[in-house]
């Protein structure tokens, strides 16, 4: 049964995903995707959900977890009486993905990336969230465990298979995503994905984006492929090596020049630019763009 704000699928045998239908997004290829992985005492749960206008009186994500029929659960809540406690993790502090966490209960823990513990200080929050930029509540929240790159968690019986923490900034410096081995599924965030366009605010940084992808193809790779991308938004069961080889490859050639843009203009007193091929797109201020291509060696400045 779906709900006004939620609707839940089976991603796999121990994972489900949750589309949020929010009011802040201008397509269901924005809606942001969170991720409930099961274990037998636990639910991790990847991303909350948006942060509310004051006026969306719609039910929570904890609500909908605990309260409302899922067909593909047999009929019966996700976490009915809230039976399974709670690890969130953020993959990113930006504002449609921490929405969610303060309904939880005060003792969850909540995991962030160990690697831009500054970023998610509370007084530039509104900033780096994006919050002040669509003119919403900042949520607060502080992160109880920070977690390194290459880490395992969470700590489960021997016969479950924890998840390995990857850095991915770029998108945002403290972006990270998931490995699951068991399930041989690679949540990402916003880090990439298809059918929407991949968005970097200011604080983007393509040098260390690509360097996340490199990352993430090693990862994919050694794992002899067949990993399925589970992102943020637009994608969630797509074949990981190739699109994450595709967003490389596409975010090369428009750092060198030979792709051309696709929609220029201004947003918020800031130049901005947009580049797409097929179901993929990047969107970003120009600036951001210039700094990529400086700081990776590319000669190319784009055409006023
Ligand atoms: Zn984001």
């Amino acid at each position: 049964m779906a709900s006004p704000a939620f609707s839940a699928y089976r991603l796999n045998h121990s994972t489900f995903r949750i589309t949020e239908n929010s009011l802040l997004t201008k397509s269901s290829a924005e809606n942001p995707q969170i991720y409930l992985k099961f274990y037998d005492a636990l639910i991790v749960v990847i991303d909350t959900g948006s942060a509310r206008k004051p006026d969306d009186k719609n039910i929570t994500l904890r609500q909908f977890i605990e309260t409302v029929p899922v067909a593909a659960n047999d009929g019966k809540p996700l976490n009915e009486g809230g039976r399974r406690e709670y690890t969130l993790v953020m993959t990113h502090c930006h504002f449609d993905r921490i929405g969610g966490i303060s309904d939880f209960p005060a003792s969850t823990v909540v995991c962030a990336s160990s690697a831009a513990r500054s970023f998610l200080a509370p007084a530039t929050l509104p900033a780096h969230s994006l919050c002040e930029l669509v003119a919403i509540p900042t949520p607060t929240y502080t992160p109880t465990l920070f977690l390194e790159d290459g880490e395992t968690f969470p700590h489960v019986a021997d016969h479950e298979t924890p998840l390995l923490v990857v850095h991915t900034p770029g998108h945002t410096p403290d972006s990270l995503s998931l490995y699951d081995p068991g399930e041989r599924n690679l949540f990402v965030g916003d880090t990439l994905y298809e059918n929407t366009a991949m968005t970097f605010p200011m604080q983007g940084n393509l040098q260390a984006y690509m360097s996340s992808l490199d990352k993430l193809l090693a990862l994919v790779h050694k794992e002899r492929d067949g990993a399925t991308l589970a992102g943020g938004r637009g994608v969630w069961d797509v074949d990981a090596g190739s699109l994450v080889g595709y967003v490389r490859g596409f975010m090369e050639r428009v750092l060198n020049g030979s792709a051309v843009g696709v929609g220029k203009g201004e947003s918020r007193g800031i130049k901005v630019i947009e580049y797409g091929e097929g179901k993929v797109s990047f969107f970003a201020p120009e600036r951001v763009f210039e700094d990529g291509r400086k700081a990776l060696g590319f000669a190319y400045t784009s055409k006023p």
